[in-house]
């Protein structure tokens, strides 16, 4: 396959949010025309925005696809619907939520589909997993993951947990 490359971001924190995040990234490989090429470990993260929640468990993958940017959307928000969201606005606690953070090199400030995402390059819950699987890949215009990092606050990118590797068990 000669894909774009995407990176995506997923965060849950309702209804057992590692199992969503797992499911979610099982999900991603699924998706038509689009196969994982990395996926980094899940990191538990304070909230971020309305902090008045529970922590979330943050991923990011980095996929190669045949699907455009907006059709990738539509499949990400399906995926979303699935795991039970209900659409309560920006920032509320929510079993899975899908972000495209960048789509090969396109730069576009459509409101339905921005890119790079607006705000992750003020997150560390997308960057220090970024740094992870892809620390050179850049949020397209800005910076890669691993410069970026270095301006963020030390705490905020310290309360970004790496959790354990489960076993086969869970
Ligand atoms: P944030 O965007 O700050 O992470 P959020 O994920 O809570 O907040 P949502 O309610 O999930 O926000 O999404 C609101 C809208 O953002 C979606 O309907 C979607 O059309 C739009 N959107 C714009 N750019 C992107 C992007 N790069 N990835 C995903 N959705 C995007
Ligand atoms: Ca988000
Ligand atoms: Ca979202």
């Amino acid at each position: 396959m000669s894909g774009m490359q995407a990176v995506i971001a997923v965060g849950s924190n309702m209804n057992n949010p590692q199992r969503q995040v797992r499911s979610a990234m099982d999900a991603l490989a699924s998706l038509p025309a689009t196969r994982v090429l990395h996926r980094s470990s899940l990191y538990q993260t304070p909230p971020w925005g309305v902090t008045d929640q529970d922590d979330y468990i943050n991923a990011v993958a980095l996929i190669e696809t045949l699907l455009g940017a907006h059709t990738l959307l539509r499949a990400l928000q399906a995926l979303e619907t699935s795991a039970g969201r209900i659409r309560s606005g920006h920032w509320q606690p929510r079993p899975l939520d899908l972000d495209i953070i960048v789509y090969d090199t396109v730069v576009s400030t459509c409101p339905e589909l921005t890119l790079p995402h607006p705000r992750a390059a003020q997150r560390a819950f997308v960057l220090v997993p970024l740094l992870e699987i892809a620390p050179t890949i850049e949020l397209t215009g800005i910076d890669s993951a691993r410069n970026l990092l270095e301006h963020l606050p030390a705490a905020e990118v310290d309360a970004v947990r790496r959790l354990p590797v489960a076993s086969k068990a869970n």
